[in-house]
C-alpha cells in the first residue's frame, strides 16, 4: 500500500518537474511573448485544463485559445455580426462580450434555467422559423443529438444567416466515433473524453453540417497566428450559412 502511494507521489513530482522545465524554457526569453487578441495583454498565458495546457488562459481577461481564435475571425468578418440578430447558446462570458458589442439584438440561451436570457433546447427550439440571422454554437454539438440540433439551427436562421460552430475534431479520423450504447458518465469519459460528451467528431463533421442544408466555410488556426496568440494548432471555426 505504502509503495503504491510512494510510486504515485514520485510520478506526480516527475510530471510537475517536466512541466515546469518545459514552460520555463520559453518564458525566460524576453524576445518571445504571446498576445491576447481580446484584451491586448502581452506575455505568456496561464495553463488551464486537465491535463494542463500551457499558454492557455489569459491572466487579464480569462480568454482561452478558442476565444482568441474567434476574435481573430471576427476582426476580419465583423460584417457577419454587426447589426445582426444573434442567438448564442451556452455562452462563455469571453465570447458573449465579443458578440454583444456588435449585434443589433443579442440573446443568450441555455437548456438550464437562470443561466441565460432564454431557456432553449437546441434540439427542439420553441421559436418561429427565421427568427435570427446569426447563431453561435460553441462546444455544444459534441453533447447533443447533432442532427436534430443542426436541423433546428437551420430552421431558426433566416435565409443568408450564419451559424458559427466550434467543436473538437479529430482531423486524422475520416469518420466520427459515437456509440449510443455508452450512456454512463464514466463510459463517456473513457470513450469520448468528457462525462457529458457523446462523440468525437472526425473529418466527416463537415458532411453532417452540410447534410442539414448549410453551405460551409472554415477558418483555421494557422501560423504565424498560432505562435503569436497561443492558439490550438489547426483548431477550426465552421461558418455554416443557410443559403438565400
Ligand atoms: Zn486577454
Amino acid at each position: 500500500m505504502k509503495n503504491a502511494v510512494q510510486r504515485r507521489l514520485s510520478r506526480a513530482k516527475e510530471l510537475a518537474h517536466d512541466y515546469a522545465y518545459l514552460t520555463s524554457q520559453f518564458r525566460r526569453s524576453k524576445a518571445l511573448k504571446r498576445h491576447c487578441t481580446i484584451c491586448g495583454y502581452e506575455g505568456f498565458f496561464r495553463s488551464f485544463g486537465f491535463p494542463p495546457r500551457p499558454d492557455a488562459r489569459c491572466p487579464e481577461c480569462g480568454a482561452l485559445e478558442r476565444h482568441r481564435l474567434l476574435k481573430l475571425w471576427l476582426d476580419s468578418n465583423a460584417n457577419e455580426i454587426t447589426g445582426r440578430d444573434v442567438l448564442h447558446f451556452a455562452p462563455e462570458e469571453a465570447m458573449a462580450a465579443l458578440f454583444r458589442g456588435l449585434a443589433r439584438v443579442y440573446k443568450s440561451a441555455d437548456i438550464e434555467k437562470d443561466r441565460a436570457d432564454l431557456v432553449l433546447n437546441i434540439e427542439a427550439m420553441e421559436m418561429a422559423d427565421g427568427t435570427y440571422s446569426c447563431i453561435v454554437c460553441s462546444h455544444i454539438l459534441e453533447h447533443v443529438d447533432d442532427r436534430r440540433a443542426l436541423a433546428e439551427m437551420y430552421r431558426v436562421l433566416r435565409p443568408g444567416g450564419v451559424a458559427i460552430i466550434m467543436t473538437p475534431v479529430i482531423e486524422g479520423w475520416s469518420r466520427t466515433y459515437e456509440n449510443p450504447s455508452i450512456t454512463t458518465p464514466r463510459g463517456r469519459q473513457y470513450h469520448f473524453g468528457q462525462p457529458d460528451h457523446v462523440r468525437y467528431y472526425g473529418a466527416d463533421v463537415r458532411e453532417r453540417i452540410r447534410g442539414a442544408g448549410f453551405e460551409l466555410d472554415e477558418f483555421t488556426a494557422e501560423e504565424p497566428d498560432v505562435s503569436n496568440y497561443a492558439l490550438l494548432r489547426g483548431e477550426k471555426i465552421f461558418i455554416a450559412r443557410r443559403p438565400n
